[in-house]
């Protein structure tokens, strides 16, 4: 497609930041829409599957792929206990000589990696899309500011709670998964070993998991947590956001073991998140004419599999080559990127979905 031809990139995660670095890299006229005052990079460890980091190399950008594997560390067993913290089973990490680890890094590590390297003039913070409409001649977009956008193609990355979606897919809902989640951050080095993922066995209403996240740049050892306590949502958004201001109730945390309840104690509110946990069925399409969903809008999914942003990481790579084409449409660029996308993505939501039924969790119940 003709590059000067202006393209909005809506949703400053890390798929709309890879997919504007990679567009930009090409020469296209991008730009990235936030609804944040700027970058969203709080947030704690995620784990970053060999597909997600194959998925970095294959961008290409200099020097991504050689930060990233600087800023996290290679995950090498997985160790599996229950609630009384007794070992279930343990299976080391497989990683075949020269292949590319799985990782275990902080997010913003890998957000402002892909920051730092967007020309400053692409990048509109502040900016909340709150409507688009399109034709034959292209596409316009309204934001909360009043401010206007139009050009040749738009892409949602917009996360979870898409604003892009609802007139591309109106039967889009999200599907409430039955857990409160805490997730945080604490200055620790002996709770883990060297790159180790703990699981404890869910039971009598929650779930929890502990790793290994490396050093801080200034050498602070870090270890990540994450705990799940399974309750209803409640129907009021006022309570649902009270709620995940709370930290985790100690009767929960009882239930863990004394050493893992005390790491968890211990992280400091500023440095823990928490939302309820939510998926959305499989979509019929993630493209319709000149716009198209990636990442957690297009197939928000369970952390069972931690496929979540690996999958909007390929979106990205994927959908950049076909747009890197020379094809004069880019409709029918988008079109090509469905059809080899769509597949797979449903495979990543079914079996996360699959995984998370037969872990515990109740099997989801129906919200808007
Ligand atoms: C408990 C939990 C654990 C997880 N663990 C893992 C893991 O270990 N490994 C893994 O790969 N994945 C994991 N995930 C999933 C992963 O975090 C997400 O899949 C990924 O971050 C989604 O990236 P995204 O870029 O699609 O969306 P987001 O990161 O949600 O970014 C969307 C951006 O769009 C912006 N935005 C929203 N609406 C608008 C608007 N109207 N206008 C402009 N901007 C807007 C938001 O402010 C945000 O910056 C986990 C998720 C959860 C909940």
């Amino acid at each position: 497609m003709d590059r000067s031809q202006p393209i909005a990139v809506v949703g400053a995660g890390s798929a709309g930041l890879l997919l504007a670095l990679l567009l930009q890299r090409q020469g296209h006229a991008v730009t990235l829409f936030e609804r944040s005052p700027q970058l969203r990079d709080e947030g704690c460890g995620i784990l970053l599957v060999k597909a997600g980091v194959e998925a970095i190399a294959a961008a290409g950008i200099p020097g991504l792929l050689e930060e990233l594997l600087v800023a996290g560390i290679p995950v090498q067993r997985f160790l599996f206990r229950n609630l009384r913290g007794d070992p279930i089973e343990t299976s080391p990490a497989e990683r075949a000589a020269g292949e590319l680890p799985s990782l275990l890094i902080p997010r913003p590590a890998i957000l402002g990696a892909l920051a730092e390297r967007l020309a400053p003039e692409s990048f509109r913070p502040g900016a909340e899309l709150v409507e688009w409409q399109q034709d034959e001649a292209g596409v316009r977009a309204r934001f909360a500011d009043g401010s206007r956008w139009q050009g040749a193609l738009l892409v949602g990355a917009d996360g979870l709670f898409s604003r892009v979606a609802p007139a591309l897919v109106p039967q889009r809902r999200l599907h409430y998964l039955g857990d409160r989640v805490w997730r945080g951050v604490v200055p620790d080095g002996t709770f883990c070993g060297d790159g180790d993922f703990i699981v404890y066995a869910r039971g009598r209403g929650i779930y929890a998991n502990v790793f290994d996240l490396g050093r801080a740049a200034d050498g602070t050892p870090l270890t990540h947590w994450g705990f799940f306590q399974e309750e209803p949502l409640p129907a009021e958004r006022q309570e649902q956001r009270r709620l995940l201001r709370e930290p985790v109730p100690a009767a929960a945390l009882a239930k863990l073991p004394a050493d893992v309840a005390g790491l968890i104690a211990a992280t400091p509110a500023e440095a823990v998140v928490a939302n309820w946990s939510f998926d959305i069925d499989p979509l019929p399409r993630l493209v319709q004419g000149r716009v198209a969903l990636i990442g957690d809008a297009g197939h928000a999914m369970s952390s069972s599999q931690a496929r979540g942003m690996t999958a909007g990481l390929e979106d990205a790579v994927g959908l950049a080559a076909r747009l890197a084409d020379d094809a004069p449409d880019p409709a029918a660029a988008l079109q090509a990127w469905e059809a080899e996308r769509l597949p797979v993505v449903h495979g990543y939501q079914t079996r996360s979905r699959q995984v998370s039924a037969r872990t515990g969790r109740r099997s989801p119940a129906k919200t808007s």
